[in-house]
């Protein structure tokens, strides 16, 4: 049962069905609400339509309901198998869009995954861009997302004020699954960074210094990085970061882990040689095993303390 919300009905005539509402989909299916597209919500989870239905969002009853008289669809799931059981199939969306729709894949997946889908895609005349997102939780929020993406420059451009009601910089990065092949060296950089800074935060707490003042002095230093810039591993040092809250909320160490694993896989296919990204998916793979993979990726912090 969908129930309209009046008060957004007419904004603006684009229609977006929006699937997936965790950690990063929720804030960025608010922005959208708040540049005042009209939206239908879905998620496996109903609390998290629960929440945008207060704001405004049509409620849908699957992700099928969602899309019907859908003139766009942004999807951001977990990983590749959600994203091949959303949109392939005789049960998935593509069979169920109308020619011309625009979809925007936002999850981080193997690029061969965005490639399966960008090519079912254009079997049925729909115009798909991958388009998975750097910035966290934080730049979800705050409308800054960085997106990375792959597919038809002329689709990106049709799709551009999507994107810029969600994020700040908007690359195009290539041709299909192009979009992906960059987040996962982008995420490779960002995992080693995120253990290298909590290594040393450990050896200079072991060796007396307060971790405030060794976090400020290496930001502002040539150790300086995101890690230390925006979301310090060392529990209090930054109130907002998630190591500050338990390790709660922010991106989780099995999504880390998935998309080191994504990144093995491209430099398999390359022949490249990234010895540092391996031995991050190893520490990765250590964290879930001790039951850490829901917590989030900074809690790699704790391997280095006792
Ligand atoms: P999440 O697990 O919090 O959210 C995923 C949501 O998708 C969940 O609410 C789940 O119920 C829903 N879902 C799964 N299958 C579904 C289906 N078939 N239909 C409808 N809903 C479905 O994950 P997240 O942190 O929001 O990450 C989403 C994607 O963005 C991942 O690919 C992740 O790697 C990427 N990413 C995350 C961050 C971050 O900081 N969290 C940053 C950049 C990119």
């Amino acid at each position: 049962m969908r129930t309209a919300h009046p008060t957004r009905r007419g904004l603006r005539m684009t229609r977006i069905a929006f699937i997936g509402l965790g950690h990063m989909g929720l804030p960025m299916a608010r922005n959208l609400l708040k540049a005042g597209f009209t939206l239908t919500v879905f998620d496996l989870v109903p609390a998290a339509m629960d929440e945008l239905a207060k704001e405004g969002a049509v409620r849908a009853s699957s992700a099928l309901d969602a899309v019907q008289d859908a003139d766009v669809v942004v999807s951001m799931l977990p990983a590749s198998r959600h994203v091949e059981g959303l949109y392939l199939g005789d049960n998935g969306l593509l069979a169920a869009l109308k020619p011309g729709t625009l979809v925007l894949e936002c999850s981080t997946i193997a690029p061969d995954v965005a490639r399966k889908v960008h090519q079912a895609a254009k079997a049925r005349a729909i115009e798909l861009l991958d388009a998975p997102v750097s910035g966290g939780t934080a730049g979800a929020a705050a409308g800054t997302l960085t997106f990375m993406i792959g597919g038809a420059a002329s689709t990106l451009e049709k799709a551009r004020s999507l994107f810029e009601a969600m994020g700040k910089n908007i690359f195009h990065a290539g041709p299909d699954g192009a979009g992906q092949v960059a987040k996962v060296c982008n995420n490779q950089v960002l995992a080693v960074q995120m253990i290298a800074t909590a290594e040393a935060m450990a050896m200079g707490v072991a060796n007396g210094l307060e971790p405030a003042v060794l976090a400020e002095i290496m930001r502002q230093s040539s150790g300086g990085n995101w890690a230390l810039e925006k979301y310090n591993p060392w529990p209090g040092v930054m109130e907002n970061a998630p190591a500050s809250k338990g390790y709660s909320g922010g991106f989780m160490a099995e999504l880390m882990a998935k998309d080191l694993g994504l990144a093995q896989e491209a430099a398999q296919a390359s022949g490249s040689s990234t010895p540092m990204g391996a031995l991050a998916l190893q520490l990765y793979r250590l964290l879930l095993k001790q039951g850490k993979g829901k917590q989030d990726f900074s809690v790699v912090q704790q391997l280095f303390v006792e």
